[in-house]
């Protein structure tokens, strides 16, 4: 497929032709990344709402679709609202919504930020001039993780306005300093947070965006607004990753294979945490050697976390899971989950 890198399309208020039946015929009339510009009753402030950095992450999409064809023929949002439909030809490639980024492609929220200006960069530099042009008062950048799991948001900077803002969507969230050339790591002067709204496939979290979205829209003054409800902030994930050339698989016992064997329930503890002692999954001969957990001053603490029971991978302390899929790919490219320690006092 031969992509337009500095090819950016501009919608202002669209009709409901524009708009399509749904947000999937919308998306297909789509040809490169789209501004959809919206314009409120305080024409100079502006909120940015970002989605599909990842083609196959489908709540934002609907939800915004969903607010401009529910919400905003009822009448302006408070501010301007400048949405962005990000990597739609990774969204269009078949079958849609499938594709994180395209075959031979790259992540583009790996892209920000970078010295880079040709490709997959270019079109990061692009979508973050489009951000900046509007002098945005917020970033909303909106995700869906790949197993299921409750929302939550993450910064790298928490304010009162962030939490706010967070407590429009979620009830916790993650200050992240892990740099990996995301859209929220990137400065735009005001408060930018990453929104993984819950699976794919979870109609939940197509309304959590949704129920997010239409708050943002309502509210007058950020700053002045209350939190919808209390939020937790939770410090400085780390990540769990399989060491480049080992192997993972994913299974119900243990069946002796190489490398790293997860258990096929991972993605329960997305939701609940795991306790001191709960096993994970199975590890070879190799053991906690499989693994590395590098913390912010480049230390392996995997031992410090976890460690072997017979062939057993087990937990060491009290922690907090997040983003644990089954899905290998992501699991090898990105990391097998997040984590935070919790005090043993703590309830999971
Ligand atoms: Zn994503």
């Amino acid at each position: 497929m031969n992509i337009d890198f500095n090819d950016i399309e501009y919608l202002t208020d669209p009709d409901e032709i524009t708009l399509k039946a749904d947000s999937q015929q919308f998306l297909l009339s789509l040809a490169v990344p789209t501004v959809i510009d919206i314009k409120g009753k305080q024409p100079d402030r502006c909120r940015v709402i970002i989605t599909l950095l990842h083609g196959n992450e489908p709540s934002g999409l609907i939800a915004i679709h969903r607010w401009l064809t529910t919400e905003f023929p009822e009448g302006q949002p408070e501010t301007n609202l400048r949405f962005i439909i990000a990597s739609v030809e990774a969204a269009n490639a078949s079958p849609l919504l499938t594709h994180r980024y395209l075959d031979g492609g790259m992540d583009l929220n790996r892209c920000f930020g970078s010295s880079h200006d040709h490709e997959y960069y270019q079109r990061a530099n692009l979508i973050e001039q489009a951000i900046r042009d509007v002098n945005p008062e917020a970033v909303i950048d909106l995700h869906n993780t790949s197993g299921s799991g409750p929302a939550f948001a993450v910064s790298p900077l928490i304010s009162a306005e962030s939490l706010t803002l967070t407590s429009f969507f979620c009830d916790f969230i993650i200050l992240s300093n892990i740099k990996l050339g995301a859209l929220m790591e990137q400065d735009f002067g005001c408060p930018t947070i990453t929104i993984e709204c819950g699976g794919t496939n979870d109609e939940q979290a197509h309304e959590v965006a949704f129920s997010g979205i239409t708050k943002i829209a309502k509210c007058p003054c950020l700053s002045n607004c209350h939190q919808q409800k209390q939020v937790d902030v939770v410090y400085k994930p780390l990540r769990l990753k399989v060491k480049p050339h080992r192997s993972l698989s994913y299974s119900t016992h243990n069946e002796g294979y190489y490398g790293v064997t997860l258990t096929s329930r991972i993605e329960q503890f997305n939701f609940g945490g795991a306790r001191q002692g709960q096993l994970l999954g199975w590890l070879d001969e190799h053991g906690l050697e499989n693994l590395e957990l590098i913390n912010d001053v480049n230390e392996n603490v995997i031992e410090r976390y976890f460690t072997v029971r017979d062939s057993q991978l087990v937990c060491r302390t009290n922690m907090r899971i997040f983003m644990a899929t089954t899905d290998k790919n992501i699991a090898l490219s990105d990391c097998l989950f997040y984590i935070v320690q919790l005090p043993s006092a703590e309830p999971l």
